[in-house]
């Protein structure tokens, strides 16, 4: 057996356990020291946001934000049911109703032209996730918010250091939010941030952040004395993770360079696939630039991807497949969406593999996906041939299999 090729590996780019080794060094392990700074100073300036506060995670980053958009009970978010969890749940959390909507068969992002028929009376906001660091049609998203008076808040766990039209995803909408998760580009194993680009929402953010206290407000000397405020939680990641982070954002154009090194491999290898109809790979509209977060391939049918995920696997490959879509998930039912809600998202949903993709991916391994792939398709080829022939003995007809819109 070849050895393991995993679905994703966390890496080191640099310096990271030299700035851990600093932090301790320095004396101070809990928030908003010396590398948070430095990691929100470096978003702010490289991706020109305003203000950037760094987060335990996306998820606690997206749970500052329901807060913040003043989310009550009733009130009612649009956002994709293709996506994770945690995009729905911190808006869940406060009570909210969540609007699924469909996605684009393209991109696989929310489909913009169903944003104006899911609106209300009681919509507060809209959430587009930036699948594969791919960005959502902002210009649309943003004109239907402006004109209906909705915020914006960017998922955009998947898509930091990937642009829309040249300006950073998550710093396009009032609010955004991102992942550095060991699965995305940037890690610090767990960890987030927070991107705030309308001003009137930053105080409260970092009131918000330090468990509802003006606790950051008195460390800057505004106050003598800090107390509790507002709601909030414990959301400052400590030192030893920011460190951890800061020397991966110092090398972030190697990492994203190297990110699609491996991507457009893969276009390469797979492109003659598409070609012939087998499957699909990625595409992005010309006004994004990508990350090269994930490669995934879509295959015909859901029983061909049933197929080449499990052969893979027995390649010892680590293939995986996502997302339940939301609304079909335990949660979703229960919120009275039903299955044939969303026929894209649950189509595609169905037929999509993500291929292992992350820093230190050879390139031979690459090749050993790709050869895996191939001979999964050899072997389908042969088997379909010998049902067509069955068939064709029994009932005379065809089966209509390749050559048709994956
Ligand atoms: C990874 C991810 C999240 C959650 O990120 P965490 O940092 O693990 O909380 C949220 N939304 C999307 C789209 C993601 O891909």
């Amino acid at each position: 057996m070849k050895p393991k090729i995993p679905f994703n590996k966390p890496f080191i780019v640099g310096k990271e356990l030299y700035y851990i080794s600093r932090a301790v060094l320095e004396g101070n392990l809990a928030g908003d020291g010396n590398f948070t700074k430095l990691c929100s100073g470096w978003m702010e300036r490289h991706f020109e946001a305003k203000k950037v506060l760094l987060t335990t995670s996306c998820t606690s980053a997206l749970e500052i934000c329901a807060i913040l958009a003043d989310i009550q009970p009733g009130d009612e978010v649009i956002m994709p049911s293709y996506t994770f969890v945690s995009t729905a749940n911190a808006f869940a959390l406060r009570g909210a109703k969540i609007r699924f909507i469909d996605i684009r068969p393209d991109t696989l992002n929310m489909d913009e032209n169903l944003i104006e028929a899911a609106i209300t009376g009681k919509t507060k906001a809209i959430v587009p996730v930036h699948y594969a660091g791919v960005a959502c049609e902002m210009d649309k998203i943003l004109q239907i918010a402006k004109e209906q008076d909705l915020l914006v808040i960017e998922d955009a766990a998947q898509g930091v250091n990937a642009t829309y039209k040249g300006r950073h995803l998550g710093t396009i909408g009032h609010l955004g939010a991102y992942s550095f998760h060991e699965t995305k580009n940037f890690i610090s194993g767990e960890g987030g941030a927070l991107v705030i680009n309308d001003e009137r929402f930053i105080e409260r953010a970092e009131i918000i952040r330090e468990k509802g206290t003006n606790r950051s407000k008195f460390f800057r000397g505004e106050l003598d004395k800090y107390t509790w405020v507002d709601i909030g939680s414990s959301y400052l990641p400590s030192e030893i993770i920011a460190a951890f982070l800061y020397a991966q954002l110092e090398e972030a154009e190697v990492i994203t360079r190297k990110r699609w090194a491996i991507f457009n491999y893969y276009v390469k290898q797979f492109t003659p696939f598409q070609e012939h109809g087998l499957l699909r790979i990625p595409s992005w509209p010309m006004a994004c630039r990508h990350n090269a977060h994930m490669f995934y391939i879509i295959l015909p049918d859901g029983i061909t991807r049933d197929n080449l995920l499990s052969y893979l696997n027995q390649q010892n490959i680590n293939a995986v497949f996502h997302y339940v879509p939301l609304h079909s998930s335990t949660m979703g039912l229960q919120m009275g969406y039903k299955k044939g809600d969303f026929p894209v998202t649950e189509d595609l949903s169905a037929r999509l593999i993500r291929i292992p993709c992350y820093f230190e991916l050879k390139m031979e391994d690459q090749d050993r996906v790709f050869e895996a792939v191939t001979s999964f398709f050899a072997n389908q080829r042969k088997f379909k041939k010998s049902a067509r022939l069955n068939r064709t003995k029994k009932s005379g007809k065809n089966l209509e299999y390749y050559g048709r819109q994956i």
